[in-house]
């Protein structure tokens, strides 16, 4: 931005004579926003009294103020160089542009916006016309750039009526000042009045808003000289606001005009109705729109609202390289109140965490609720470090106990953060980052502050794409089904087998089924896989009897709590065994054990027709999870099958071998059949035959094999046994 050449004594040409006239010059200085107009190679052909003081150049006395135009282009900040010259090439291909650039002032360094309007072509200005507008007296972030467009549009609208160009800079300027001051009703009544005055000269007006749901109002500018207005030195306007098709008022204005402005005073209040109109209906449209985007529960807004409010922010943040750190708060557990306590609870709890979430801050409109129970919140200039502490304050209110049902109840709250330093990020990406980093924290455990890390979105990614893989697979052929025998250890006959999933990924290979399973769980499509197993292990396990005993084989599926809990679970199960024409009496199904299986009516409700059916019912994995003697006693349970890390250490460790011992008398006590997993030695072979125990599983006996080698496997099993039986 170079500008050699230029006319160094800035203010004067036609321009500057027209403007520099008493009256209209005064008007313009009393003009907050500074005001440059420019030629297209940076010469400055007119600056207003704010824009000298912005560059801490003052007029003296009588003499007309001088401006050294390269002062304009050594204004800016060179980082902001590119932004304004490309804003000053676009302003001259478009018409107009607007663009945000930090100024070098001798005040310090300030951010402006700047919108350039080309006027090179229009008689007596002849120059591209910059305003600029200090963004740190900002406050309504969220609207700068949306009111700029409007007073933009406006002035042209107005320039395209106007012919008299003295007038026209001088009203333009006047009425851009005036209805950008708007904020409510009554201010756009104000400075009606004020653009009134601005529009038809003279030293009052009083302006008349009707509005059929408003009633009448009176704005004033200026003291009313009735008197005058009855000399006839005051003239009435009338001008009907629409907003499309419907009316929103009559706009009428008492004004003392000047002459020479009678004929065309009607047609600006005219431009000035339509213009309100358009400023009403995005200022209403703008509250309506606010209003429904924000949610009537916790009165945060939504995420759309709250997006676009941090996307403004980010847009800022880029351009004047301040960080944003954007917080992701889950509540731990909130489905488990909802499901416990019901809605109201939830409700009430998700209406008490955003109490005090906003309590917590006093930039109220940052915070958002963008899920369930999703809250989310950025913090202007924030870096990690001070996201840290904020994000510990939130975790604390969190923990604070809430009532709930006439119950107190403690929870706690997952925090990811993700700070985004001044880069190019957009609200999406930024909330996603921070979203990710909360479910990275979530995965290792609850109440956890978790920060962003890139390589958490690579992860992020790669999960997804195995989620894919997965749903994919099971559109089509489906995971493989392997089969390990269960042994009664006393006379090593295979009495059943267990199908378990086996899954490759085709781009990772073989994944487990810890894996992939609590990725089923999560994407909610583990029915899916119970269902896909159960109907190709029963196909495949119909004819298969013990190669000894010659009695047919039971059949043991997995079936995940969360689709045990769903509605359809036993009519499905019942449908699928019975296209596979497999009897009820020789399936059993395992339930992991857990909290669930005890609290959920739904889930027992399950088991007990199940058992109404001939289905047996094991539970699995005991004393892994919420081991509890009521849930034995309640669930009427067949069989129950001891973890393997109760036998991790046996027969070595005297202490897990009491453990072993203990659990082998109560099952007894109970009446249920103990079945113990991972059976890997002989001596832990041994003590579980010398307790009695009648059912085994494990590597010892037979690895899960598919079912073309089971045979092989059940013959395998007995001999390891260690029962020697006759005819194997
Ligand atoms: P589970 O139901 O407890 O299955 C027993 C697991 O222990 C199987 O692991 C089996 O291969 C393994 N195992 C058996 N004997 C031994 C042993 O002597 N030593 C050792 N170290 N391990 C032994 P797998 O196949 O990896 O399955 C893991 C879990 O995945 C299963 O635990 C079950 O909870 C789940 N799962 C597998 N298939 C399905 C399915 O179709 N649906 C559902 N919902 N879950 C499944
Ligand atoms: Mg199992
Ligand atoms: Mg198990």
């Amino acid at each position: 931005m170079v500008n050699e050449g230029a006319d160094t004594k800035g203010v004067g040409n036609a321009s500057e004579e027209c403007l520099r006239d008493a009256a209209t010059g005064e008007l313009i200085d009393c003009v907050d926003d500074a005001i440059v107009v420019l030629t297209a190679d940076l010469g400055v052909v007119y600056a207003n009294k704010a824009a000298l003081d912005l560059m801490g150049t003052t007029g003296d006395g009588d003499q007309s103020p001088t401006l050294d135009p390269s002062a304009v282009a050594e204004l800016v900040v060179a980082e902001d160089l590119d932004i304004a010259a490309d804003a000053l090439e676009a302003a001259m291909r478009d018409g107009r542009a607007v663009a945000r650039v930090s100024l070098d002032l001798p005040t310090g360094t300030r951010p402006v916006e700047v919108s350039l309007t080309d006027r090179r072509e229009t008689p007596g200005i002849g120059g591209i016309v910059a305003c600029f507008r200090n963004l740190e007296q900002e406050h309504a972030l969220a609207t700068s750039l949306e009111r700029q467009r409007l007073l933009t549009e406006y002035s042209t609208v107005l320039e395209a009526q106007l012919s008299d160009r003295h007038v026209m800079l001088k009203r333009l300027v006047e009425v851009q000042s005036s209805i950008s001051a708007f904020e409510s009703t009554d201010q756009l009544g104000e400075a009606l009045a004020r653009g009134v005055v601005a529009l038809f000269g003279g030293g009052a007006a009083e302006v008349c808003l009707r509005d059929g749901r408003q009633g009448k109002r009176f704005y004033e500018y200026g003291a009313i000289d009735s008197e005058g207005a009855a000399d006839g030195d005051a003239e009435t306007f009338v001008a009907t606001i629409t907003d499309g098709a419907e009316r929103l008022g009559t706009l009428n204005a008492v004004v003392t005009v000047e002459d020479h402005l009678r004929s065309t005073g009607q047609e600006l209040l005219e431009i000035l109705a339509e213009h309100s109109a358009k400023t009403i209906q995005s200022a209403g449209a703008r509250d309506r729109a606010v209003e429904a985007m924000t949610d009537h529960l916790t009165g945060l807004p939504m995420r759309r609202l709250f997006l676009d409010r941090l996307e403004e922010c980010l847009r800022l943040a880029e351009q004047e390289g301040f960080p944003v750190s954007v917080f992701f708060v889950d509540l731990d557990g909130f489905k488990d109140v909802n499901d416990a306590l019901g809605h109201t609870a939830g409700d009430v709890m998700l209406r008490s965490t955003a109490a005090r979430l906003r309590a917590l801050r006093s930039d109220v409109s940052n915070w958002g609720r963008i899920g369930g129970d999703e809250f989310v919140y950025f913090g202007v200039d924030c870096d990690t470090e001070e996201a840290q502490g904020i994000a510990a304050q939130i975790s604390q209110a969190l923990r604070q106990p809430m009532a709930l049902g006439g119950r107190s109840f403690f929870t706690s709250a997952s925090v990811g953060i993700a700070t985004i330093p001044a880069g190019p990020v957009s609200a999406e990406a930024a909330v996603r980052r921070a979203d990710i980093a909360m479910y990275e924290g979530k995965r290792s455990g609850r109440n956890l502050i978790t920060v962003f890390e890139p390589d958490m979105e690579q992860r992020v990614v790669g999960r997804a794409e195995l989620e894919g893989q997965f749903r994919r697979s099971l559109l089509g052929a489906g995971p493989d089904v392997v089969f390990q025998p269960i042994v009664n250890l006393e006379t090593g006959e295979t009495v059943a087998v267990e199908a378990l999933a086996r899954w490759a990924s085709p781009t990772r290979g073989p994944i487990s089924p810890e894996e992939f399973v609590a990725m089923a769980e999560e994407i909610g499509i583990v029915d899916q896989l119970d269902r896909h197993v159960l109907r190709k292990a029963a196909k495949a396990v119909r004819d298969v009897c013990d190669s000894v005993s010659g009695k047919p084989l039971r059949l043991s599926v997995n079936a995940s709590i969360i689709h045990l809990a769903s509605d359809h679970f036993t009519d499905e199960l019942l449908r699928t065994i019975s296209e596979a024409d497999f009897p009820a009496e020789r399936l059993v199904v395992e339930v992991t054990e857990s909290r669930a299986v005890e609290d959920n009516d739904v889930l027992r409700g399950h088991l007990k027709q199940l058992r109404a059916e001939g289905i047996r019912i094991a539970l699995d994995d005991f004393g892994t999870g919420h081991s509890s003697l009521a849930q034995l006693e309640q669930l009427e349970i067949d069989f129950l099958k001891i973890d393997k890390m109760f036998l991790d250490g046996v027969p070595d460790s005297p202490r897990r071998v009491r453990y072993v011992e203990t659990i082998v008398a109560m099952a007894h006590a109970l009446g249920i059949t103990v079945l113990f997993e991972g059976i890997e030695t002989e001596p832990q072979r041994d003590l579980l035959a010398s307790l009695r125990v009648p059912l085994g599983q494990g590597y010892l006996l037979a690895r899960p094999s598919a079912i073309e080698a089971l045979p092989q496997a059940i013959r395998q099993a007995s001999l390891n046994a260690g029962v020697p039986l006759a005819g194997v």
